[in-house]
């Protein structure tokens, strides 16, 4: 897999900004690491698994909304490169915590999945200007779950705002467990 990893950064090299194309090598590497590591933890995979599943669920619970794409709107870059995805506008390496990617490569997302937009780099190496460029399955737990002031307020008039909050919950419940079974130094993983 690292020879298929010097690829595909061969290819970026090629077709994306120097430095997305970098960042993407470095994260893929990651996952790597994490997907190699044994899980060695039923409850684990148990956790990752249906931390996927609640992502897709939020995901269509919340459906087309109208705030992610104007709340960038007049921010300083990268956050205001485009005009939509403000949150989308932190560092890769940040975003995608060792959890959040122990987590993915648990599920089953692997570094082959990582495919960035065409587009210029404003943040995030998987933000476009028409938003993220992965499958929900493999974005973070916390891009899934963050649902910022102006997108409550439009899920709220919409009124489903308290089912999907009851997802949100849940899925943060999942990621505080799968994180705490991490943190116990009994289990051999980045
Ligand atoms: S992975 Fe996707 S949703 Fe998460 S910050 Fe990057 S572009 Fe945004």
């Amino acid at each position: 897999m690292t020879v298929l990893i010097s690829t595909r950064h061969l290819v970026d090299r090629l077709r994306q900004p120097r430095a997305r194309a970098d960042q993407l090598r470095a994260l893929r590497e990651r996952l790597q690491r994490a997907g190699d590591a044994s899980p060695a933890n039923d409850e684990a995979v148990a956790l990752a698994r249906q931390m996927r599943e609640l992502r897709e669920r939020l995901d269509q619970a919340v459906g087309a909304v109208r705030s992610c794409s104007g709340c960038a709107v007049g921010h300083p870059e990268p956050f205001g490169h485009w005009q939509g995805g403000h949150c989308c506008g932190g560092r890769t390496e940040e975003l995608f915590s060792n959890d959040e990617l122990a987590a993915l490569a648990l599920a089953g997302t692997t570094p082959g999945r990582l495919t960035p937009p065409r587009s210029e780099l404003a943040g995030c190496v998987f933000r476009g200007p028409t938003g993220c460029s992965l499958a929900v399955r493999d974005r973070p737990n916390l891009c899934v779950r963050f649902l910022c002031r102006e997108l409550e307020a439009e899920l709220t008039r919409r009124g489903d705002r308290r089912e999907i909050a009851a997802i949100q919950a849940e899925l943060a419940r999942c990621f505080a467990r799968f994180a705490a079974l991490r943190a116990d130094a009994a289990l051999p993983w980045e």
